[in-house]
């Protein structure tokens, strides 16, 4: 008898029909003799209906209500499936984060999980349940709710499977598990049967969104093998596990792209030492997470410096930057939301040279310019107009020769 922790992402439970679907499906693993805990998102689009709500009043809201609000839509998923599951002659007890108490920190709309208390959940898995738990939610040292980030149910999977030392983390999805590149943009996108830690890590957090980054830090911290697959059919999906079990490694595995950041530039910076100190203490202190920086070389004393932040961010740092520009005498602020990042990843990158270049030629013979570019060992990241992303992304896919299908020899 195993330990099963499963979590169903947002479009597996976007309809009372598939919501049956899922409780079938949980209860076929049951009925084989094992113990099962779920892990459910809300349904899909429910999430965006309620940050919706929320921007309507306002960009800038209190971030303790916004979680108040956000965090809703998993307690009706969580007892939608419940009942779905007692409707098929099972015993199941749905938890939200406060009930099982899953504990983070404060920082709110990204909040981390801390402490994950096993207790109640066991006596009812001894008992005979199923137990239901709402992922993307925790609860903090002074009662209040928090939310992991947007996609965060897959942190609440992994991170319970951890702590209830389950045998396997079954990740159910829209697609069949982990392809080269996202299936919806490249048609000829491969499914890939493992993956390394490390290089899933790269991926999710340049814009694969198929897993939230801190998923995947906590499998590999705990040791966590997590199977990515799909709830509408039997095949088998991705296994996500240690870099030992993965015999090949491409130079490029991957490409991905993230639609979710900023750019900003400060023009005519005084360059002088501690400037930069200036300006990204007060961004550090609001606690958002500053991604490229790129600082150009110094002309006559003055240089510009660029870099990116999470578009939800975007508002608030304007705001900040704006008042540390004057401060420090720079001429001004620009922003661009209209930008995208398109990433290749590959930890056999770190033996050939070339790779970078040829991401660069790639895109120029589509004419796509390159407003910022970062490397590091196992990836080269270029920020482009927004418009571009998909056709960067497939000629991309097609340089690195990533396809299903095997190139035609001419
Ligand atoms: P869920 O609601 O189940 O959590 P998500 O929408 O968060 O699902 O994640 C699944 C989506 O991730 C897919 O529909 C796909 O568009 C996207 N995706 C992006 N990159 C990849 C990739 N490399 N492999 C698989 N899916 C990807
Ligand atoms: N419902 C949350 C979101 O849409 C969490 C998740 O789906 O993982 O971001
Ligand atoms: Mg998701």
């Amino acid at each position: 008898m195993a330990l099963v922790v499963q979590k169903y992402g947002g479009t597996s439970v976007g309809s009372i029909e598939k919501i049956m679907n899922v409780a079938r499906r949980v209860g076929k693993t049951k009925d084989a003799g094992n113990d099962v805990i779920v892990v459910v998102s809300a349904m899909a689009g429910e999430t965006d209906r309620l940050v919706g709500l929320v921007n309507s009043i306002t960009d800038l809201p209190n971030e303790r209500e916004y979680d108040q609000v956000v965090a809703s839509g998993e307690q009706v998923s969580i007892g939608l499936l419940a009942i779905a599951l007692e409707s098929l002659g099972y015993r199941a007890k749905s938890f939200l984060g406060f009930q099982v108490p899953i504990y983070t920190d404060s920082a709110h709309a990204r909040a981390r999980i801390r402490q994950i208390e096993t207790e109640n959940v066991m006596r009812a898995i001894n008992e005979g349940y199923i137990a239901v738990i709402a992922g993307f939610q925790g609860i903090d040292e002074f009662g209040d709710i928090t939310t992991l980030g947007r996609g965060g149910s897959d942190t609440s999977a992994v991170a319970i499977a951890a702590a209830m030392k389950a045998d396997v983390c079954e990740i159910y999805t829209d697609v069949d598990g982990v392809y080269t590149t996202d299936p919806n943009i490249c048609p000829n996108a491969r499914k890939l049967e493992k993956i390394s830690y490390d290089e899933m890590l790269e991926m999710a957090s340049l814009g694969a969104k198929v897993l939230q980054i801190r998923s995947v830090e906590f499998a590999k911290k705990y040791g966590v093998r997590i199977h990515v697959r799909s709830s509408m059919n039997e095949k088998e999906g991705t296994i996500v596990t240690g870099e030992d079990e993965i015999m090949e490694t491409a130079v490029v595995s991957g490409v991905t792209y993230n639609k979710n950041e900023a750019k900003i530039t400060i023009v005519k910076v005084p360059d002088r030492p501690g400037i930069a100190a200036k300006i990204f203490k007060p961004i550090a202190d609001a606690g958002i997470n500053v991604d490229m920086i790129v600082q150009n070389v110094s002309l006559e004393g003055f240089t510009d410096l660029t870099f990116t932040v999470p578009k939800t961010d975007y508002k608030k740092t304007m705001l900040l930057i704006e008042k540390v520009a004057q401060e420090i005498g720079a001429e001004r602020v620009q922003g661009d939301d209209k930008i995208a990042k398109v990433s290749i990843v590959g930890v056999g990158m770190r033996s050939h040279p070339g790779v970078a270049a040829k991401m660069f030629r790639t895109l120029a013979s589509e004419n796509i310019n390159i407003l910022m570019i970062s490397t590091s060992e196992i990836k080269v990241s270029c920020v482009i107009e927004e418009k571009y992303t998909e056709l960067a992304v497939r000629v991309l896919h097609d340089a690195f020769e990533l396809g299903g299908e095997p190139k035609e020899e001419v």
